[in-house]
Parts: structure tokens; C-alpha cells; sequence
């Protein structure tokens, strides 16, 4: 027994990136837990996907056909209980998406496992698994161990662990279960894409981003013009959000949005709070300007200016008129 099981995610004829994340996690706790890292996908056309998944520290990857390419709870929840059963993992892991949450925590309830969901810090103390994930609306961080449970299942909140990528030589091996019984309870209609609705935080490359330094909601259309002039995706703190200056798809940290792409990050006015730094402070470059020079803030930034944001933002505007 022991191990990490990984079930994949997919859409049409790619694997979605939360896979490649979870994959990042299970390595990363692979050397603690012991055991072999499996992934498993379910599809009909699961043979093909396989070949996206052979990445390096993933052992083996289970092909599960399941005559359809849709998801249906029963199914997953079915194999992932059948694959549990023969590989006796200590973790599951299912991504915090639609279909995990479907899922994740059914097949925990068959399992009599430990769960979590919306997990997004994982580390290993003691001989067991600690894992961080928020509380009453996000305004607490708990730490949950799950002690006296063989195996735990946790959904993995996407853009927070780092997805694993280089080339592997995963063992592949095809997996056959009856499910003329399983599903069927639910039938899959059409996919509807989601209205856009606010900025893709997590897929922008530059982002332009505003706190309470910018002190009243009249500055909010000014600093969201500069970001347009300049090219740049506008984001901002969560007191930002929490006054209801801008909707919570601008939020950037913790219980925001990572900006899990972006290249260059303009930080006008924000302290630098651990829970705001969690949503960007692996961006290649950031600048940051406060006036405060012992804002934590600057102890990420690339570049610093200790002046006035509207200042900045006036200097920063005369150079694109
Ligand atoms: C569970 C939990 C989850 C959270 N999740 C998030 C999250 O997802 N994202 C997030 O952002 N926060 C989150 N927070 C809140 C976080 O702890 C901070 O309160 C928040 O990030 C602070 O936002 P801020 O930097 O805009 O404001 P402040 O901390 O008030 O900082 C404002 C900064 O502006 C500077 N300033 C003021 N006026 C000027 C000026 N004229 N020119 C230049 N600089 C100026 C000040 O020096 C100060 O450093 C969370 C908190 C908790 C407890």
C-alpha cells in the first residue's frame, strides 16, 4: 500500500492543465508519502490522451475506457473506488473543478477516507499529510490532518501548485471494469461555454493592479484607463473588492485568482500581504510602488518606487499620450 492516484482531467482532446498541477503536487509529496504517482484517465478515448501525460515522475498511467467521453459521477466515482481498492493509495487527488466536486467527495464517503476540498498547501510533518485550505468564506486559512485514515482524497484548487511538465517514461497499462450497472443517472446534453464575465486573470501576461492606496472608488476608472492605455489586464487586493469598487474577478491572491501567467505585474498601492503575494509573487517581474518603504511588497518587486501612486500614474501616462 501507499502511493499517489491522480485522476486526470480533460476536455475534447486535450488534458487540462489542473492535471499537470496535480501531478506537480504528488511529486512534490512523493519522496514522504513513498509509493508509485498513477494517473488514471477516464474516457473512451483514453488511449490517446495517455501520451500528454508521460511526464517525468508520474510511474504509471491507468487507461480507463469508459465508452463515453463525457463525465458521469457514477463512473468516476466507481473506478476511482475499484482503483483505490487495487492500489491502495494513501492519496487521491481530484482537481477543485465542476467534475471534482461532483465527485471527490462521494468517492471519499464510499472510501471511508480522510477529505478536503479546495486544497491549495500541502506538506508532510510527523509521518501524516497537513493540508491548507480556506474557511468561513475565505477569511480563514485551517490546517487539517487526517489522522487514523488510510488514504485521504483531496479536489486541488487549480493555478496554485506548479504543473509538472518535463518528459517521462511512465508505464502505461489498460484497465477494463463492467460498468453496465454504473451510470446512466445522469446524461451528459452539451457543453455551454460560460459568459465572460470580467478579466481572465489567470491567463494574463501583464497585469496592472490596484489597492486601497488608490483611497476612493472615483480613482478606480483612472487607474482602469491606464491599464488599457498600457496594454494591461487590471487587477486588484481584495479590499479592492470587499468595498465593491470592482467585481471579485479582478482579485488576485489567496481567495482571488493566481496570475498563474503573468510576466509583469504593476503593483500601485498594496501593502504586500502574505495572502496577496500568494497570487503573484512568482511573476518574473514585478514592480511595485508604495510610499511606504517597508511594505512587504517590496521584498518581491523587481523594481521599487517609493512615491505617490498618482504621481506614478500621471509619469507613467504621459509616456504613452
Ligand atoms: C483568509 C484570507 C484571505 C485573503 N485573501 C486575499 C486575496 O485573495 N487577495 C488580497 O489582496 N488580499 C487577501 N486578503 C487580505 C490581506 O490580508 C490584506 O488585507 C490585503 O491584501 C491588503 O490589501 P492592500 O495591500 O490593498 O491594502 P493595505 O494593506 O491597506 O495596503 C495599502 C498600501 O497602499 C500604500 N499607499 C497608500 N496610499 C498610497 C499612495 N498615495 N501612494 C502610494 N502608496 C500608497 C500604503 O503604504 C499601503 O502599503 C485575505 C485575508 C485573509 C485573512
Amino acid at each position: 500500500m501507499g502511493g499517489i492516484l491522480v485522476i486526470a482531467e480533460h476536455f475534447g482532446e486535450a488534458i487540462r492543465e489542473i492535471t499537470r498541477e496535480m501531478i506537480g503536487a504528488a511529486i512534490s509529496l512523493r519522496a514522504d508519502i513513498g509509493g508509485p504517482v498513477v494517473v488514471a484517465i477516464l474516457s473512451d478515448g483514453a488511449e490517446a490522451l495517455a501520451g500528454q501525460l508521460n511526464i517525468s515522475g508520474v510511474d504509471e498511467i491507468r487507461v480507463c475506457e469508459t465508452g463515453s467521453p463525457h463525465f458521469d459521477l457514477a463512473v468516476y466515482e466507481d473506478v476511482t473506488c475499484s482503483l483505490g481498492a487495487e492500489l491502495r493509495p494513501r492519496l487521491i487527488l481530484f482537481g477543485h473543478t465542476a467534475n471534482g466536486m461532483a465527485c471527490a467527495a462521494t468517492t471519499a464517503a464510499r472510501l471511508g477516507s480522510g477529505f478536503a476540498s479546495d486544497v491549495f498547501g500541502l506538506r508532510w510533518e510527523n509521518d501524516g499529510l497537513i493540508v491548507t485550505r480556506g474557511a468561513y468564506g475565505n477569511k480563514l486559512n485551517v490546517e487539517l490532518a487526517f489522522p487514523k485514515k488510510a488514504v485521504a482524497v483531496l479536489s486541488i484548487r487549480s493555478a496554485t501548485f506548479a504543473p509538472a511538465t518535463a518528459a517521462g517514461s511512465a508505464h502505461i497499462v489498460d484497465c477494463k471494469f463492467d460498468l453496465s450497472n454504473v451510470g446512466g443517472r445522469t446524461k451528459h446534453l452539451e457543453y455551454v461555454q460560460p459568459v465572460a464575465n470580467g478579466p481572465d486573470i489567470s491567463k494574463a501576461e501583464f497585469i496592472l493592479s490596484v489597492g486601497r492606496g488608490i483611497q476612493e472608488e472615483k480613482n478606480i476608472p483612472r487607474f482602469m484607463q491606464l491599464a488599457n492605455k498600457i496594454g494591461a489586464t487590471f487587477g486588484c487586493s481584495r479590499p479592492v473588492v470587499d468595498a465593491g469598487w470592482l467585481p471579485k474577478s479582478h482579485q488576485i491572491g489567496q481567495s482571488g485568482k493566481v496570475a498563474a501567467n503573468c510576466k509583469l505585474y504593476i503593483a500601485f498601492g498594496i501593502s504586500g500581504a502574505v495572502q496577496h503575494l500568494h497570487g503573484m509573487k512568482h511573476v518574473e517581474t514585478i514592480v511595485a510602488i508604495n510610499t511606504d518603504a517597508s511594505a512587504p511588497i517590496f521584498g518581491v518587486a523587481t523594481y521599487g518606487a517609493t512615491v505617490d501612486i498618482f504621481e506614478f500614474a500621471d509619469a507613467l501616462e504621459s509616456q504613452f499620450n
